[in-house]
């Protein structure tokens, strides 16, 4: 790869930070190719959202250490880079030309929301991804963005579009281990509530889901149809289910697209309810 950075006239790079005070540019990687695309080609061009902004290096150096200590439980990230300008006459490496490029697209509307606008602290470190376990499970392409985990579920539908991207803040078990896992305290639990409410406000369950959801409610109320709609889930489920004890592919509604693409375990023979209550 070094020839082809070397003969590259432009490098792309992103920014981990940029200095106010300075006007200087942070790049934390560590395999070293953000040094070669930012010094090594004539032309340097850097892409970061405005939320990337801090106003000292006093700042950035709190920030340098939060960032490698919880993504990966460095001191500091390996190759971390402070470009100040472009390449001055008594140096030896470094761009002709260095343009900045400070991105919006939407992130002056979260930091007007009173409510969002704490998700703009993100550091981008990870820990909320590693923490999460339905990270863990689909991994970062199921989100159908850059912004994966905890903090993309939050921050894509805010950009985005909540009518787009509302089945992010649905998919968490608010088990809150991302909340905790957050250096700068981002209450990102609160913030995947908050967006489930919106969604509500707007409107943007489709008919059958409001139904469903309120004769779930109204049988939780009710717990003898509870119950018995568990019993009759069970007994289908089981019916359905190969001799491995799995169902391989529901006939109808929801169950036939979940099924269309992975195994549900059919149910066990007794619930636990039913069996703590054999027990008193
Ligand atoms: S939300 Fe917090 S934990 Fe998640 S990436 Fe951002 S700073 Fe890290």
């Amino acid at each position: 790869m070094r020839e082809k950075y070397r003969k590259a006239d432009l490098g792309i790079t992103g920014a981990n930070f940029l200095v106010a005070d300075t006007g200087s540019l942070v790049l934390c990687t560590n395999e070293g190719n953000g040094r070669f695309c930012s010094t090594a080609p004539r032309v340097h061009i850097a892409f970061a959202g405005i939320e990337k902004l801090v106003p000292t290096h006093e700042h950035l150096t709190v920030l340098l250490k939060l960032l490698a200590r919880t993504s990966t439980a460095q001191p500091l990230t390996c190759y971390t880079n402070i470009v100040t300008g472009p390449r001055r006459s008594d140096e030896h490496d470094g761009s002709e030309q260095l343009h900045i490029i400070l991105l919006d697209n939407g992130r002056t509307n979260i930091l007007a929301d009173e409510t969002f606008r704490e998700a703009l602290r993100c550091i981008r470190c990870g820990a909320c991804l590693n923490s999460c376990p339905v990270y863990r499970s689909v991994g970062g392409h199921s989100y159908g963005s850059v912004y994966s985990g905890p903090i993309g579920s939050v921050i894509t539908p805010l950009l985005r579009g909540l009518e787009n991207y509302g089945d992010l803040p649905n998919a968490s078990s608010l088990c809150g281990a991302c909340g905790d896992a957050c250096p700068v305290k981002i209450d990102l639990p609160g913030l995947l509530i908050s967006l489930r409410q919106n969604m509500v406000d707007q409107r943007e369950f489709s008919m059958l889901e409001r139904l469903t959801m309120r004769l779930y409610a109204w049988s939780l109320k009710h717990t003898w149809t509870y119950r018995m709609g568990q019993r009759v889930q069970r007994v289908m489920l089981r019916m359905m289910a190969d001799r491995d004890g799995y169902v391989r592919s529901a006939p109808t509604g929801p169950l036939r697209k979940w099924t269309s693409v992975r195994d549900l375990p059919a149910p066990a023979k007794q619930s636990f309810s039913d069996w703590w209550n054999t027990q008193s």
